[in-house]
């Protein structure tokens, strides 16, 4: 074949591994918690020892159907567990307690949205959500040795894998994005990369068609284990690159037909991938049903109740901001980063205050500290009472949006209501005309030349009487109230 690309499309499938938000462990009572000390949360159903039996946790199963259904899956009325055989240090039971043929949750989609402003999306297929239970860890921390810490031998583990269906960096990176985001607005999971509850391994191959008009596909390649948005946005980026070198140093042997599929792992150091081996095939695992564990039916009561816990889903939620507030794609789209902040700035609604203002005040102040603290903006810890007092007193003109924002970081230092604090700190708005006034024509006597450009007209006059305003805000210390201002400082010089 003539190694000449008339046309390259990268083609992308994504497996994503979560970790359970569930307080025990997926069949033992152990704890479910990251940090501890190394082998403190173990008993002998997670170190596999002879003769134990699991049992199933219920509550793990309703979380990974939760996200199934939000992934608009369907949920069959059996499922099962298997046994996937491998042997690994930080496994010690020799196999994974797996779904095999049938999983919990099958044939849905993820909305994913792109860029380029407003209501863009696109739909990737999920094949199937599963669940399984996730291995030890092996710590190389030792020139000598390895530990094997297995603490999280056991955490419920929810695998959930896409179809192919991302053809861009964009769309791979809002995907994850997306699943990050969704697993952590329905209290699945905390999803914090540096904490491994999430781990893409990416299917990453090239479709390829030749100047001459045949099409090839080069092997497809699946990289295991990233632990970072980062390390995946490198991998896809290295792969798609490589494989298209490959195939034109060899177009007739670099192909899926000759060498299938392999395994590469990620050398995060180099910045490149390493090959490791042909692929596995299921058979290499052995799958068999688990003999210690019954199937479980999951009827229609069990799935409507599990449906019914989801609630306003985040592009749904986007939508309804931008119908129902007004907002623009950006200021909706920063809102529904996760489900608190929305519920946030729906309660002070709820409350008589104006969207648009709490809108503001979120997106300002509250942003800005978020950043600071490197949290959420509901994290930063204003309530929904001072936020939609805050918003009044902005509506009714008894404060300005200087003011608020001092009065924002104080509520949030101290708790006290944005009504006491700027009374204390002498921060309402001065609506005595006698004072304003004074302002007005101190400015006036200092700033001839301003004077002259507004009586002038043209150009400058716009310029010249904001600058007027400014200084009369300036004397008043931000306390004025600008619609006062500008109306007396039309008068003086209109006069
Ligand atoms: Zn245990
Ligand atoms: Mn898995």
């Amino acid at each position: 074949m003539n190694a000449t690309a008339a046309n390259v499309l990268p083609v992308v499938g994504l497996e994503i591994h979560v970790e359970l938000a569930t307080q025990t462990k997926m069949f033992c009572r152990c704890r479910n918690r990251f940090g501890d000390p190394p082998n403190t949360n173990v008993c002998p159903v997670c170190i596999g020892m002879p003769g134990v039996l699991p049992v199933m946790n219920r509550k793990a199963v309703d979380l990974a159907m939760k996200v199934g259904l939000a992934l608009n899956c369907t949920v069959p009325p059996l499922t099962k567990w298997d046994r996937k055989s491998y042997y690994y240090p930080d496994l010690p039971k020799n196999y994974q307690i797996s779904q095999y043929d049938l999983p919990l949750t099958v044939n849905g989609y993820l909305e994913i949205p792109l860029a380029e402003g407003a209501a863009k999306s696109k739909k990737v297929r999920i094949r199937r959500a599963h669940l399984e239970e996730d291995a030890g860890k092996s710590i190389h921390d030792h020139p000598h040795h390895t530990s094997v810490d297995l603490n999280r031998a056991g955490v419920p583990l929810l695998e959930i894998v896409s179809e192919p269906d991302m053809n861009t960096m964009e769309e791979v990176m809002a995907y994850a994005r997306s699943m990050q985001r969704l697993v952590r607005w329905l209290g699945a999971s905390e999803a914090n990369m540096q904490m491994g509850h999430m781990r893409f391994e990416p299917n990453i191959n090239l479709h390829i068609t030749a100047q001459d008009g045949r099409t090839v596909q080069t092997p497809i390649v699946e990289v295991k284990n990233l632990n970072s948005f980062r390390a995946m946005e490198r991998t896809v980026a290295y792969e798609i690159q490589r494989q298209l070198e490959a195939w034109r140093a060899d177009p007739d042997g670099y192909t899926m037909d000759k060498l299938g599929k392999q395994n590469r792992g990620f050398d995060d150091a180099r910045g490149v991938t390493v090959f490791q081996r042909e692929k596995e095939e299921a058979h290499d695992y052995r799958y068999f049903p688990e003999p210690d564990l019954v199937p479980v039916e999951v009827d229609q009561a069990w799935q409507a109740a599990t449906r019914a816990t989801i609630g306003e889903l985040p592009l749904a939620r986007r939508a309804r901001y931008m119908a129902e507030y007004g907002l623009t794609f950006k200021e909706a789209d920063a809102l529904t980063q996760d489900a608190p902040t929305g519920e946030l700035l729906d309660s002070a609604v709820a409350a008589g205050a104006e969207a648009r203002r709490c809108v503001n005040l979120l997106l300002s102040r509250g942003a800005a500290l978020a950043n600071e603290r490197d949290c959420t903006i509901a994290e930063v810890g204003i309530t929904v009472e001072a936020l939609a007092e805050l918003a009044k007193m902005l509506s009714d003109g008894r404060i300005n949006a200087t003011a608020a924002a001092k009065v924002f970081d104080l509520t949030v230092q101290t708790h006290q209501s944005p009504s006491a604090i700027a009374q204390e700190q002498g921060l309402l708005t001065v609506r005595d005309t006698s004072a304003i006034e004074q302002w007005v024509e101190a400015a006036i006597a200092t700033n001839p030349q301003a004077v002259a450009d507004v009586k002038e007209g043209g150009k400058k006059q716009k310029k010249a009487f904001g600058f007027l305003m400014g200084q009369v805000m300036q004397m008043s210390g931000g306390a004025a109230a600008p619609a006062d201002v500008q109306r007396l400082l039309q008068q003086k010089l209109g006069g």
